[in-house]
């Protein structure tokens, strides 16, 4: 039995699609740039927690200005990550960041309602956009921000994280080298339980919702193992706690339907803890748990134990993310790839409202 820890996994096409080339101007004093300058859009819980730790870790990036509606929030960090006054914005002010060399890359991580309107404001100004997931509220919202970036001749990319995790690559790879023969049922879940009831999460307005929030990467986790894209889906919607989740949905359950016959069931949410991703091919298996953390993502296939090591997923993602930009190469998780989520999300979450199944053409 190979043991695929041993074996290249190098993705080499899945996931990976053509998205117009862009002229990355990335220069300073003539000279081209080796290191890009990155402000964060947003100083929540995953800009402060993650993603600003991830960036003194960056080899093809830094943490070189922030946007944020907190002059409090501004002090601190301008403290503690050495920011000049020069590279702060607010919301107000946000657009004037074009006239600010030192800026190449401006990550959006605000509510998903706030997505399209940034990462445009962005791409008007000039600079490469790193946007969070779920990319947006709707397709719609999707080809505006695509079509910005491309208009603008800069890149878009989507913080699909687990995508640049070489355990979430061996499931890709199983699925594109067919080893196993064809897939036949794929079970998938991600969620946690949230205490918060006023938060974004819980407001459908912003963007809340766990399906756009946790269900991205049960999704992902299908597509993904699959290497298809569903043909039709089923959802049901599942509240636990009414009285917190009167907007969104807390739970929702989702099948999907590929091409090839493969089926996938997938849940989602805010109140279960679960984590885990379990594939049946018509030759073996693959389970993994947990399969979309930040760290320690492991399990096996009938190839062998899936274990790799990674220092930082947000640092290897943004280091790669930089790179394609540096060499005016596509993303690895373009627009188009958020994209092609929100489309099979749109459909779930008419199939939970009327309860019938949704074809995707
Ligand atoms: P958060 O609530 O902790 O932070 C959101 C930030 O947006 C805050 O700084 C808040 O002040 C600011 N904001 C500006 N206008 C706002 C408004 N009208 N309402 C609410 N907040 C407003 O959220 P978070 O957990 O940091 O999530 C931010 C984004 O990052 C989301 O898109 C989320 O899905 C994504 N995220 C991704 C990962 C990942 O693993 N890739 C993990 C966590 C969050």
């Amino acid at each position: 039995m190979t043991n695929v820890t041993r074996r290249k996994f190098i993705l080499t096409g899945a996931g990976l699609s053509a998205t117009a080339m862009f002229s990355p101007h990335i220069f300073a004093f003539n000279k081209p740039k080796e290191k890009l300058g990155v402000a964060l859009v947003g100083l929540g819980y995953y800009s402060t927690d993650l993603l600003a730790p991830a960036l003194q870790l960056t080899k093809n990036c830094y943490l070189a200005g922030i946007v944020t509606g907190t002059p409090e929030k501004a002090e601190a960090w301008k403290k503690k990550y050495n920011i000049p006054e020069k590279n702060i914005y607010n919301y107000k002010n946000f657009d004037q960041i074009a006239n600010n060399p030192d800026i190449d890359v401006v990550y959006v991580v605000l509510p998903p309602s706030m997505h399209k309107e940034y990462t445009i404001r962005a791409a008007k100004a000039g600079k490469h956009v790193f946007c969070e997931k779920p990319m947006a509220m709707n397709v719609k919202e999707c080809e505006e921000m695509i079509k910005a970036c491309k208009d603008n001749k800069k890149s878009l990319s989507i913080g699909y994280r687990c995508q640049h995790d070489p355990n979430t690559q061996a499931f890709m790879r199983i699925a594109k080298e067919q080893s196993l023969g064809k897939i036949q049922l794929v079970s998938c879940a991600a969620g946690y339980y949230d205490k918060r009831t006023t938060h974004w999460k819980q407001n459908k307005a912003l963007g809340g919702g766990s399906m756009y929030d946790m269900g991205v990467y049960a999704l992902q986790g299908a597509r993904l193992s699959v290497g298809e894209e569903p043909i039709l889906v089923t959802a049901q919607h599942i509240n636990n706690r009414p009285d917190i989740y009167h907007e969104v949905d807390e739970t929702t359950n989702f099948q999907l339907h590929f091409p090839s016959g493969a089926i996938a069931t997938c849940t989602s949410s805010f109140g279960i803890q679960s984590n885990f991703l379990k594939v049946n091919y018509e030759k073996g298996q693959l389970y993994m748990e947990p399969f979309s953390s930040y760290k320690g993502n492991k399990g096996y296939s009938t190839l062998g134990e899936i274990n790799f090591a990674l220092d930082s997923q947000q640092a290897k993602q943004m280091d790669e993310d930089a790179m394609s930009i540096l060499k005016s190469q596509p993303q690895l998780v373009p627009g188009e790839e958020g994209m092609r989520d929100i489309r099979v999300v749109e459909a779930i979450y008419q199939a939970a409202k009327t309860g019938k199944s949704v074809k995707l053409a």
